[in-house]
């Protein structure tokens, strides 16, 4: 069978970049092991969406099948550091809406999954895996463990951190451990969120508040392996009053309302996110600590410049040519390799136990907090606008 374009991997990164290639004129092909599940009540795994990431769901018709009553904008953010500095930002000063939307990965990927399945020039092979890869002057071709052969012009891995695209292509990818997981739980509070977030820079690692409709809120923590272990064997009260005394209890007690999850964190590096006939997105491409929420965003924006390209390209060209591939790497290369370095600088800084390096930090978190200049630019650069 033939196609323009065979996306591996159906997650939020490979059916986005589908959606997005919905009114151009490519074939595609979208290779995924097993559909998304709706999550039965609220999904713990929650993504910190930017307004440009926002407008972008919009543009390819997902944003307005969500349920708005499960969406929740950020008006503000409170960070805390790990000896009583505080950065404050807020909508209001930055002259936006909101900083970002907070949403459940389920629904969303849910919902991407429908609009992909209605589109007509996508293709679905689900359950299905890849076996076989060759990539050549006129085309590639892939193998599926089911017998299907497909060929195309583009293959795009989208096959997450341990990609079997990126693997086969021979593409290399640096793997750094941070040693920690981040924990991922939905908490009830006592009191109203008044949509803020809140990030706490601790000695056992990064301790995340993200509000959730209601009196709901969804957390990331961001700790040692073994804390991890400890936090997700806790009863439901005992990790209820953990975290509740963890966050200083801003919003008064916690009650847990979906079990806890921990998933493994590193820096993933990868120097050639190209290759004649293959592209790599989302996690495929990039691995990030998540203090900053910018994983998915990275993803989100993989889809939409490559997506930008492709439909942009002459009929008459080869969407396979990787010169003009390495212009989405060019693209992409800026703002991944600078999030990259920032966070883990960042991690870094406040994991480093120094004597004196505790006072830097909080000075410099503090210092900023007072240099309405520099706030800005760093809400825009979130913002991603
Ligand atoms: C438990 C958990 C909680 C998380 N919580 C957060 C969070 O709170 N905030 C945050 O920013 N990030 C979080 N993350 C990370 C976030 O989920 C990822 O950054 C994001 O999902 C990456 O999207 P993606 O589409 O690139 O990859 P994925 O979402 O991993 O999608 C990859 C897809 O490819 C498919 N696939 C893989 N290999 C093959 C193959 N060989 N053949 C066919 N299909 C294949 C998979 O089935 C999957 O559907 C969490 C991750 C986990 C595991």
């Amino acid at each position: 069978m033939w196609f323009d374009v065979i996306i591996v991997g159906g997650g939020l990164a490979g059916l986005s970049l589908a959606c997005a290639l919905r009114e151009t004129r490519l074939k595609i092909a979208l290779v995924e092991s097993h559909p998304p599940r709706p999550a039965e009540g609220w999904d713990a795994r929650v993504y910190a969406v930017s307004p440009a990431n926002a407008e972008f769901l919009k543009q390819i018709g997902a944003w307005r099948h969500l349920d708005a009553d499960r969406l929740n904008p950020v008006h503000a953010m409170k960070v805390f550091g790990d000896s009583g500095a505080h950065l404050g930002f807020s909508a209001y000063e930055a002259g936006v809406n909101e900083l970002a939307w907070i949403l459940e990965s389920a629904p969303l990927s849910c919902e991407l999954w429908e609009t992909v399945r209605r589109q007509s020039n996508v293709t679905l092979f689900c359950p299905a895996r890849p076996h076989s890869l060759s990539l050549d002057e006129g085309g590639t071709t892939l193998g599926l463990e089911d017998g299907h052969e497909l060929s195309a012009k583009l293959v795009v891995g989208a096959d997450s951190r341990d990609s079997w695209v990126r693997a086969s292509a021979g593409l290399t990818a640096t793997q750094t451990p941070y040693d920690e997981m981040g924990v991922v739980a939905n908490f009830e509070c006592e009191r109203p969120h008044r949509h803020t977030a809140w990030q706490w820079f601790r000695d056992d690692g990064v301790l995340a508040w993200l509000p959730l409709p209601g009196n709901r809120l969804s957390m990331v923590w961001s700790t040692p392996d073994m804390h991890a272990q400890e936090l997700t064997a806790m009863s439901p009260d005992g990790l209820s009053s953990r975290v509740a005394a963890a966050g200083m209890h801003v919003l008064g007690n916690l009650c847990l309302i979906t079990p806890p999850s921990a998933f493994p964190l590193c820096l993933m590096r990868v120097p050639k996110i190209v290759a004649p006939r293959l592209a790599l997105i989302g996690d495929a491409a990039h691995g990030i600590h998540p203090l900053s929420g910018h994983g998915i965003n990275l993803g989100f924006r993989d889809a939409e410049t490559l997506a930008g390209i492709l439909a942009q390209t002459p009929e008459w060209q080869d969407i396979g040519d990787e010169r003009l591939l390495r212009r989405y790497q060019r693209a992409r290369r800026e703002e991944i390799d600078l999030l990259q370095y920032t966070t883990h600088t960042l991690r870094l800084l406040f994991r480093e136990k120094l004597p004196g390096l505790k006072a830097v930090r909080n000075g410099g978190m503090a210092l900023t907090d007072r240099l309405p200049i520099f706030k800005n630019l760093l809400v825009h650069y979130a913002l991603g606008t």
